[in-house]
């Protein structure tokens, strides 16, 4: 199993060392020619949704990833990756990959609530949640499972092969929700998909 790292921008490297001490194989995706590399699951990662999104038109790496993702690539993105997947971003105009039929709200706590950290369930399982300017999901549909709601807001849902949540599990030393993801990508490897 290969897993690629989108490394444009963000918190790429915390990925990377969560993936190092699962003991699964990686590569940084940052030129077109990485994108075109074959492996089995993608990470987006937090950051700035506008600069990564600008990034992957610039470096000539977005339809590449889209067309990867349309056809059954599993998908994980954290915060500003969850932005990037959704389909529709209610206070911006702006959408990138469009993938997940989700609604998300951006900057969605305000300043005084910016950042925060708690401890909530993930698919029925503690873990500690760090949220760094981070999104909410405001509307699901009905493919969607969600996975975690923190104060009555969805922060963690999955439709097939994608995965997003709007806080950042690379920044805690709990690996359940990257653990999650792999699950998903062994069942991507073990069906006829790929
Ligand atoms: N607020 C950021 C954005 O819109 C996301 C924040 C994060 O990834 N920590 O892109």
């Amino acid at each position: 199993m290969k897993i690629a790292i989108l490394a444009l921008q963000g918190a790429f490297i915390e990925h990377e060392n969560i993936l190092k001490k699962l003991g699964v194989d990686f590569l940084e995706i940052r030129q077109k020619k990485d994108a075109l590399e074959d492996f089995d699951g993608l990470i987006i990662p937090g950051g700035e949704s506008t600069t990564q999104g600008k990034l992957l038109h610039e470096f000539d790496i977005f339809d590449v990833l889209k067309e990867k993702i349309i056809k059954g690539l599993p998908v994980f993105g954290t915060c500003a990756g969850l932005i990037l997947l959704a389909k529709e971003i209610e206070n911006d105009d702006r959408v990138h990959f469009s993938t997940m039929d989700i609604i998300v709200k951006r900057n969605a706590y305000g300043r005084q609530l910016a950042s925060f950290i708690t401890n909530d369930k993930f698919n029925d399982k503690l873990v500690p949640m760090v949220f760094i300017r981070a999104p909410y999901i405001s509307k699901v549909t009905k493919d969607c499972e969600v996975l975690a709601v923190v104060d009555g807001k969805i922060v963690a849902a999955r439709e097939n092969n994608q995965l997003v949540c709007a806080f950042h599990p690379e920044l805690t030393s709990d690996y359940t929700v990257h653990k999650y993801f792999l699950s998903i990508v062994e069942n991507y490897l073990n069906s006829n998909t790929k």
